[in-house]
């Protein structure tokens, strides 16, 4: 099995009934996700019931629960078998104690038919986490407020230093996305709004514009800013580092992305990418709440005195009880820190590729890699140059360089005023020799200029 994606959430300092309140409308919103999954029975300790889910026949649902001293935990399993032989695992754990509510959930795939191939997925937020996470404003992670799902627009001077300060904050535990503008808007239409669907609960979602740009590239050096149509991925900052070190995050420039889109499909492939990046990111670093095995724990001592008092305390049955229990909760404990160092060295593994990502952008190895086409330099003569469209504007087509779209099929283009604009926009030059379009590339008009 191999968890996917991990959320947890958590709510404290709350009154008694604060909590039952609260724990009530989980249930509800538990009970109502069976319900629409299809289960007749929602109530009931397992259960079957028929996919809606399209390719995913019949799913099954399990309940576990458990109380003690210090809370109630309880638990809902969903398992949706796809028809290409994986199931999907979705585990919604909550618990009740004194003065806090916590959810702990969790997604995941295995294989169920023997087939040797790599596990493809494209992990989703799955939909109870989103409705989980609606219930209250005021779920923490780690004493850090859980963004909601909605993007944060920061704009201006103000805007930019707003953003500078979320980034540097060493209190900060999520990840934050950032997507800039070119021309007023994203790359993308709506980016912000989908990205910020996508990575509910796992990162913030900041747009913000030219200015605010600006103020990122003072403040925290070019290397680090975020401008022209680019996405970046701040980490959170580790903790004990030095101050002055630079932000841990990943870039993804206007023209290296829509460089890939030739098909029109480069938002969905964009989106899948990040998700299973900061996705994978959480299913290493979210770990249950340790008070889970706890409760399980008292609860089983508690079954077994209970038994102790009324049988015979020596019988051989309730010795075995106990030797079980005794084994149990070893087996668990030992479980729990295999699993530790199973996302400790995946984790490793993830860190070291993240370095050597950032040596090789640094130290620009292979040219043609990390060429920065949103450099802005005028053209010399003989060059050649190519643009994708992003949008249109009553006045010209908005462009952005892109690598060659290797289609080879260029067709001379007399009538592309609106191009030609933008590029004359672009570059601030329009003394180009040859104007050519892409008679394959979908999804926004390709252009090839020879200058
Ligand atoms: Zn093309």
């Amino acid at each position: 099995m191999q968890i996917l994606s991990a959320y947890l959430l958590e709510s404290t300092g709350l009154s008694k009934e604060e909590v039952f309140n609260s724990a009530a409308s989980i249930e509800k919103a538990l009970d109502e996700w069976l319900i629409e999954k299809g289960a007749p029975n929602p109530a009931a300790s397992s259960g079957n019931f028929i996919s809606k889910t399209r390719g995913s026949p019949a799913g099954q649902f399990q309940r576990r629960d458990a109380t003690s001293e210090a809370g109630t935990f309880r638990e809902l399993t969903l398992l949706e078998p796809t028809t290409s032989g994986q199931q999907f695992i979705t585990t919604i754990a909550f618990l009740n104690l004194t003065d806090k509510v916590v959810v702990y959930a969790t997604l995941a795939v295995q294989n169920i038919a023997t087939i040797v191939a790599p596990v493809f997925t494209d992990p989703r937020c799955p939909f109870i986490v989103k409705k989980l996470l609606g219930l209250r404003p005021d779920w923490h992670i780690g004493n850090f407020p859980i963004p909601n799902s909605t993007p944060q627009i920061l704009y201006g001077a103000e805007g930019g230093h707003q953003l500078k300060s979320m980034i540097q904050d060493s209190s900060r535990t999520l990840p934050i996305a950032v997507v800039s503008e070119v021309e007023q808007e994203p790359i993308w239409e709506d980016l912000e709004n989908l990205l910020a669907t996508d990575l509910a609960g796992l990162a913030g979602v900041v747009r913000i514009d030219e200015e605010a740009s600006w103020v990122l590239t003072d403040e925290l050096g070019k290397s680090n800013s975020c401008y022209l149509g680019a996405i970046r991925l701040y980490w959170p900052r580790e903790k004990d580092l030095d101050e002055s070190l630079s932000p841990k995050s990943s870039v993804w420039t206007a023209s290296q992305v829509l460089s890939q889109d030739t098909d029109g499909k480069g938002m969905q492939r964009f989106r899948a990418l990040l998700r299973r990046s900061v996705m994978g990111v959480a299913s290493l670093t979210v770990e249950p709440p340790s008070i889970i095995r706890e409760i399980q724990n008292q609860a089983a001592r508690t079954r077994l005195l209970e038994l102790e008092q009324r049988a015979n305390a020596n019988s051989e049955e309730i010795e075995l009880a106990r030797l079980f229990i005794q084994e149990n909760e070893e087996l668990k404990a030992s479980l729990d820190e295999a699993n530790r160092e199973i996302a400790r060295q995946a984790s490793k593994a993830e860190a070291a590729e993240y370095a050597l990502n950032r040596l090789k952008e640094n130290s620009g190895a292979d040219g043609s890699e990390t060429e920065d086409l949103s450099e802005r330099t005028t053209p010399t003569e003989g060059e050649t140059r190519y643009y994708k469209k992003t949008r249109n504007t009553p006045s010209h087509d908005v462009l952005v360089r892109i690598k060659d779209c290797g289609h080879n099929s260029w067709q001379g283009a007399n009538n592309a005023d609106k191009a030609k604009k933008g590029v004359e926009r672009l570059e601030g030059a329009s003394a180009w020799n040859n104007f050519y379009h892409c008679s394959k590339c979908t999804g926004g008009g390709v252009w090839k200029v020879i200058w």
